[in-house]
C-alpha cells in the first residue's frame, strides 16, 4: 500500500490533491488541515470523483496519526506573506508552524520521505530535516521543479518543440537568485547557445527574456490570480511519482549538500536522481565561471537568512 499524507489543504495542497488522483499512483490519500472541514469536505468531493480515475485511491481527511503508516508525507501547510510583513517575518512564522507540524508527524511513528512545498521552501526543507532529525536523503524540498519545468516550457515555445524535448534547468534557491543554467541547455543534444548562432530570427537577448520570465512567473500570476498552484501541483505528483515508481528521475530538486557544487549544510535546488529511498545522488553539472559565482549567490542569500533565523531559535 503507498499512502500518501497531505498535510495543508489549502490552493496547492488540494490541487495535488486533485493532480495525484487522476495518475495510478497512491493507493492511499489522508488530507489533514487545520480547516478540519475543508479536508473532510475535499475528500468527500474527491472521492466522488473516483469512478473516472484511473485506479482507486482510498481518500479521508485525517489527523497526524495517519502519518504512521505514510510512505511520504507532503507538506503544503502554512501562512502567507500578509501586507507590511517581511521575508523574514515569514520564514520566522513558517519555521514555528513547521516545528509543529514535523514533531507531530514524527511522534505517529512516521519513518518515510517528506517532500515539502511550502515557501521559503528551500529554508524550510531545512527545517524539516532538522526537526525530524530523518536522514537527509529522505527530505526533498520541491526547489526548482517548477521553475525548470517553466523554462522548459518557454524554451519549447520560443524554438517551436515539444517541451518534453528541451533539456535545459533551473537551479538555486526558488526565488530571486536563482539561475538558468545556459551552459548546459540544449534541444534535442543542440546546445542552445549554438541553435542562436545558426538563426538570425533568435537571439541571446531573448534567452534573457525567457529567463527573467521564468523568475518572476510567480509575481505574473499572483498579480492576475493571488496564487499560483497548478503547475507545482502537478511537479509534486511527478516527484511522488519517481519515488512511488522507484525511477531514478532527475529531477531539480531541494536536496542538501554536503560537498557538491563545492558548498555544504544547505538546501538548495539541483538536478538530482530520485528513487524509491528519496534522493540517490546529487547531479553535478559542471557550471561555467559565471554559473559558478551565481549560484554560489544563491547559496549564500539562504545561509544568511538561515543564520539570523537559527541563531534566535538555538
Ligand atoms: P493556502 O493559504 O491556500 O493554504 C495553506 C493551507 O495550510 C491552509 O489550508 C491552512 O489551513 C493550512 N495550514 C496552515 N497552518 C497549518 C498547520 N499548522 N497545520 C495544518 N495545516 C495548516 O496557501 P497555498 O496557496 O496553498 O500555498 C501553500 C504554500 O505553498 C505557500 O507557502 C506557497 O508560497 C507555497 N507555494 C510553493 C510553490 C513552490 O514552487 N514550491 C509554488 C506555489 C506555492
Amino acid at each position: 500500500m503507498n499512502r500518501v499524507a497531505l498535510i495543508g489543504n489549502g490552493f496547492v495542497g488540494s490541487s495535488y490533491a486533485f493532480a495525484l488522483l487522476n495518475q495510478p499512483i497512491a493507493d492511499e490519500l489522508v488530507i489533514i488541515d487545520l480547516n478540519k472541514e475543508k479536508a473532510e469536505g475535499d475528500a468527500m468531493d474527491l472521492n466522488h470523483g473516483l469512478p473516472f480515475a484511473p485506479s482507486t485511491t482510498r481518500i479521508w481527511s485525517g489527523d497526524y496519526a495517519d502519518c504512521e503508516h505514510a510512505d511520504i508525507v507532503v507538506i503544503c501547510a502554512g501562512a502567507n506573506q500578509k501586507p507590511g510583513e517581511t521575508r523574514l517575518d515569514l520564514v520566522e512564522k513558517n519555521t514555528k508552524i513547521f516545528k509543529a507540524i514535523v514533531e507531530q508527524v514524527m511522534a505517529s511513528g512516521f519513518d518515510g520521505i517528506f517532500i515539502v512545498a511550502t515557501n521559503p521552501v528551500d529554508i524550510l526543507t531545512y527545517a524539516t530535516w532538522k526537526f525530524s532529525g530523518l536522514p537527509k536523503e529522505r527530505v526533498i524540498g520541491s526547489g526548482t521543479i517548477l521553475d525548470t519545468a517553466r523554462f522548459r516550457y518557454l524554451l519549447g515555445q520560443y524554438f517551436h518543440i515539444d517541451t518534453r524535448n528541451v533539456h535545459a534547468y533551473i537551479i538555486g534557491e526558488h526565488g530571486d537568485t536563482e539561475l538558468p543554467v545556459w551552459s548546459h541547455a540544449d534541444i534535442g543534444g543542440r546546445p542552445v547557445h549554438d541553435l542562436i548562432q545558426k538563426n538570425d530570427k533568435w537571439s541571446a537577448e531573448d534567452l534573457d527574456d525567457i529567463f527573467v520570465n521564468v523568475r518572476d512567473a510567480a509575481y505574473d500570476i499572483i498579480e492576475r490570480k493571488g496564487a499560483t498552484y497548478y503547475g507545482i501541483a502537478m511537479g509534486l505528483v511527478r516527484l511522488t511519482r519517481a519515488i512511488f515508481h522507484d525511477e531514478n528521475s532527475i529531477l531539480t530538486v531541494s536536496v542538501h549538500l554536503n560537498g557538491e557544487y563545492e558548498n555544504d549544510d544547505v538546501y538548495i535546488g539541483v538536478p538530482a536522481v530520485v528513487n524509491r529511498q528519496g534522493i540517490r545522488q546529487v547531479v553535478e553539472l559542471n557550471l561555467n565561471d559565471k554559473e559558478k559565482e551565481q549560484f554560489n549567490h544563491s547559496v549564500n542569500v539562504l545561509k544568511e537568512t538561515m543564520s539570523s533565523l537559527f541563531d534566535k531559535k538555538e
